[in-house]
């Protein structure tokens, strides 16, 4: 038993050094320090089974002894040795944190060593408490509990050095499906080997709590910068990775982790905890696997996405709607040759609103399939307006598809009825499919494409040259242009590679009996760039704006007289 002796008095400190000899069974080892301060180095340093402390010290007095030892060595049993026979005083120093409390004059060796061996004990006794209270049971990871104190002291200590915080939030994704199948012992071996390689994946100063269930959270105070963040998630990611072996079977784990950040996101425990959840939520809708970083625009474009939900299943209905018709022309004489029909939504407190906003949400919700006969029906009908009128009677209409629309395999007969009922004639349609949506299924894509192609209808890949659509196939396909997606036409005259791009893809186009489109031109120069490489149509801003039906034939009429 190693013990501090701290005692200023020299007559006292050779009676205590007499008692622990007389007893040669007791093993006392001492150490003797005559001043707290003395005493607090060595406890910095060194490491005692035990501290015997005397109360009235040259540097401190009474409790404060006690408490100062504490804060130095938390785990140390203490064993006051006091001059004064002081009930009150003997309570508060138990009370305060000793295990014990001695008499000078009534301790002989054998009441000594007995206190001592005893303080060892109950100080055990009371950490294994204290541990159980603040950890988890079953993987013995700080529990929810020690994990709010832990980011409390965290932030406090970022704030200080003002820097960045960071807090994981990890939920596995395959939990329930190992729990269900394998039983619940085999989940509690997973949830263990989750926390062993966790833990061994992170900082000291990091913390690995379990909040519950297969939620588990990472708080990592005094992080430098963001990709700091984002390197250590992908590495928790990593740590997950390998297989693990469950009655002799392997299992892949992997986990969907939601990121806050202080003071980014917020500087409470509470609410980085509750952005940290959203952010998982994001993530898990995104694939799983994948981690997501809270930004304050989060809460925001939830709270939009919510109420923009809401509103598109009505819109239809609401008559919220509504087609802006964009001229193409012929790159060589600059006569309008079509529109494409742009959808629109005048949604009733946000103004209108482009498509970019809604239509993923559309394809999410499936409600781009009726949108879609909206936009299709609107177009032909206008369009078989403009068909009857001296000045639009050549126009084509060229109408977008999401892949989502694509796939519906009802697309082919509403193309059919549509054209019947409107009288436009088929040959002027033109159904624009973005190039991601040919991916997939060849097969499937090829004679969907035959089906709409034998209906008379032109067909065009949209957006072309970002996707990867595989040339081969594109061979195949009833394709009558491609159109050249606006980021290669945005710097065409200057960039030699975009220009070299844009030649490439009219060659293709050239190659296989189609005509190329070019997207997005804005100046003269983009103008004549596309001309110089033999681009046979035009399409954007420096041409005309997408614009409302009215508004185009008043174009219409003026080009024509
Ligand atoms: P897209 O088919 O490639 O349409 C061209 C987009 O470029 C349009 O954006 C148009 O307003 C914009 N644009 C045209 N000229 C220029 C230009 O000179 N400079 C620039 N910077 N932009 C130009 P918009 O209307 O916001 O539509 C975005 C996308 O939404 C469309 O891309 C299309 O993929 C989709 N979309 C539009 N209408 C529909 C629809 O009725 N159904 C479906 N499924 N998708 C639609
Ligand atoms: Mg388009
Ligand atoms: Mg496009």
């Amino acid at each position: 038993m190693r013990v501090l002796l701290v005692e200023d008095s020299a007559a006292d400190a050779r009676l205590v050094l007499e008692m622990t000899r007389e007893d040669p069974a007791s093993s006392v080892e001492l150490v003797h320090a005559t001043r707290l301060t003395d005493a607090l180095r060595r406890l910095s340093f060194e490491t005692f089974d035990a501290a015997l402390l005397d109360l009235s010290l040259p540097d401190a007095r009474g409790l404060e002894v006690v408490k100062r030892v504490q804060e130095t060595a938390t785990d140390l049993p203490i064993v006051v040795f006091s001059g004064q026979q002081d009930e009150a005083q003997a309570l508060e120093s138990v009370r305060s944190g000793a295990q014990d409390y001695l008499l000078k004059g009534r301790t002989d060796a054998m009441l000594l060593t007995r206190a001592l061996r005893y303080a060892i004990e109950r100080k055990r006794a009371e950490l294994q408490i204290q541990h159980l209270a603040y950890h988890d049971g079953l993987t013995g990871l700080p529990n929810r509990r020690l994990f709010f104190d832990r980011l409390h002291q965290g932030l406090a200590r970022t704030r200080r050095q003002k820097n960045l915080l960071a807090l994981l939030f990890l939920d596995l994704d395959n939990f329930k499906v190992i729990n269900d199948s394998l039983g619940h012992l085999a989940g509690d071996q997973l949830l263990q080997e989750v926390a062993s390689r966790l833990s061994s994946h992170l900082r000291d100063s990091d913390t690995v709590a379990r909040l519950g269930g297969d939620e588990f959270a990472i708080i990592m105070p005094e992080m430098a910068n963001v990709e700091d963040v984002i390197r250590v998630a992908t590495k928790v990611q990593w740590a997950l990775e390998p297989p693990l072996y469950l009655y002799g079977q392997s299992h892949h784990l992997t986990a969907s982790i939601g990121i806050s950040l202080y003071p980014n996101d917020g500087g409470t425990p509470e609410a980085l905890l509750r952005c940290a959840d959203a952010a998982m939520f994001q993530a898990k809708r995104r694939g799983r696997h994948v981690y997501h970083l809270y930004s304050a625009a989060l809460g925001h474009e939830s709270s939009d996405r919510l109420s923009l939900c809401n509103g598109l299943r009505r819109a239809l209905d609401a008559d919220q709607f509504l087609l802006h018709y964009q001229p193409r022309v012929d790159a060589r004489t600059g006569r309008i040759l079509g529109v494409e029909a742009l959808l629109r939504w005048r949604h009733p407190t946000c103004g209108l609103l482009p498509p970019s906003r809604f239509v993923p949400l559309a394809e999410e919700m499936g409600l781009i399939v009726p949108i879609g006969q909206w936009v299709l029906n609107t177009a032909c009908t206008q369009a078989e307006l403009w068909n009857r009128s001296a000045a639009g009677c050549h126009l084509r209409m060229s109408v977008n598809l999401s892949g989502r629309e694509f796939g519906n395999k009802n697309l082919g007969k509403t193309v059919e009825t549509t054209l019947k009922s409107t009288g436009f004639p088929p040959s002027r349609l033109e159904l624009e499919l973005p190039e991601r949506g040919l991916m997939g299924d060849e097969q499937r894509t090829a004679s969907s494409l035959r089906e709409l192609s034998s209906l008379g209808v032109r067909l065009s890949v949209d957006d072309f040259g970002i996707g990867q659509s595989s040339l081969r196939l594109l061979k195949q396909l009833p394709i009558d242009a491609l159109k050249i997606d606006q980021s290669f036409v945005r710097d065409v005259a200057t960039d030699p590679y975009n220009t070299a791009i844009v030649r490439g893809i009219i060659g293709i186009a050239h190659g296989m009996g189609a005509t190329a489109v070019a997207e997005g031109v804005e100046t003269p120069e983009q103008a004549a760039g596309l001309m110089g490489q033999d681009c046979d149509e035009l399409q954007g801003f420096y041409f005309g704006m997408p614009q409302p039906a009215q508004a185009l034939t008043a174009l219409l009429e003026e080009a024509a007289d």
